[in-house]
């Protein structure tokens, strides 16, 4: 669906469409390698599919299948067509308890930064190839044992990017260090603010992608008060511990009367969805106040320099970009709705309405 919306991430966010998508595919995956689903205890959505790959590492086992984020980072970050490859890379990683995303979007940092001649194989030891299914499985291995390139891999792309100097910081797909999810920071309007503003850098997992906006481009109405809503809603749906697609496919993407009669059901609360917002703002104020701590402010509020510099050169989606001026002036206006200064500290005013000090 991101691929035919032109908004599918591609050698390293580069291009956002993947002229091989269709071998990545729910579709190939279903026709091919998936045995069954498998679901959290009790769960109808059941979004888990147990795999069977005929070769490759795990050639005759059952295993998980890769998510949707693995299949970008993996998969079409690394302009790797070879489906067999991402489920291997995914189990790798999966055993050895690493991130996907992380590892599959710094694998393709390094392969842009070889590519443009900003490092080269010799500082690095080895090398890191676009379209190398195989070649890509045992980096992530040698990137858990930290053996060979693999020790310089396991630092991460914005630390790799600190040792590479020169323009690398162009190439960087991370906000605070952390790499960024499939949902395109340039494409999906909600996402460069709300990647930006994400209290653990950039996870998919604080502002939401909108999944249904509209085909003609939506542009940046609206998206502050948007960013706000969502992250209230997500780090809510955190705190009651609730299955973030489950709280998405069963009560919508916002917090609504829907999440209030559940939460009071569950916990004999008589609250509505007014109240709920608050508990939401409060624990991202909390977040926050822990960020600001540690030293970070607004500076490190920023997406990549690809999201605010480089328009989408062709597909769908070409063209889109959040330009500076853009990005700083919703900037702007998030904090004042948030009550926070214009370095992202939060105000007494705020904290005091929230019960925070
Ligand atoms: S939707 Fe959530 S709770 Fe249900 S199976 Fe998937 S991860 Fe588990």
């Amino acid at each position: 669906m991101l691929n035919s919306r032109g908004t599918l991430c591609t050698h390293n966010a580069a291009v956002e469409t993947f002229e091989f998508a269709d071998d990545l595919s729910d579709e190939q995956l279903k026709q091919n390698y998936i045995v069954r689903n498998s679901a959290c205890y009790g769960c109808p959505v059941a979004c888990g599919k147990v795999v069977k790959s005929p070769d490759g590492e795990y050639a005759g086992k059952k295993l998980k299948m890769p998510e949707y984020e693995t299949i970008y980072a993996l998969g079409s970050m690394l302009d790797n067509r070879d489906i067999v490859s991402v489920i291997d890379g995914n189990g790798v990683c999966d055993l050895y308890g690493m991130d996907t995303i992380s590892m599959g979007v710094t694998l393709s940092f390094v392969a842009e930064c070889l590519e443009r001649g900003i490092v080269s194989q010799s500082d690095l030891g080895g090398r890191v190839d676009f379209a190398d299914g195989r070649g890509m499985v045992e980096l992530v291995k040698l990137t858990a044992k930290k053996q060979g390139i693999g020790k310089l891999l396991a630092l991460g792309s914005l630390r790799l990017s600190q040792k590479f100097g020169a323009d690398s910081h162009r190439l960087l797909y991370c906000v605070k260090g952390l790499e960024i999810a499939g949902h395109s920071a340039r494409g999906i309007r909600p996402m460069a603010l709300g990647y930006a503003t994400s209290t653990r850098g950039g996870s998919h997992h604080d502002t939401r992608p909108k999944y249904l906006f509209p085909d003609d481009d939506p542009g940046f109405e609206g998206q502050v008060e948007y960013n706000i809503t969502s992250q209230n809603y997500t780090a809510l749906g955190d705190s009651l511990i609730m299955c973030r697609f489950v709280q998405e496919k069963g009560f919508g993407p916002v917090i609504d009367k829907m999440t209030a009669s559940v939460v009071n059901y569950v916990t004999g609360w008589d609250g509505d969805q007014r109240e709920l917002d608050i508990i939401g703002e409060r624990i991202y104020n909390l977040e926050r106040l822990i960020n600001v701590r540690r030293g970070l402010g607004r500076r490190d509020d920023t997406p990549p320099w690809r999201t605010m510099n480089e328009p989408i050169p062709n597909g769908p989606a070409q063209g889109r970009y959040c330009s500076s001026e853009n990005f700083h002036r919703m900037l702007d206006e998030y904090y004042r709705l948030r009550g926070w200064s214009q370095d992202g500290v939060p105000g007494q005013a705020k904290l005091s309405e929230l019960g925070l000090r």
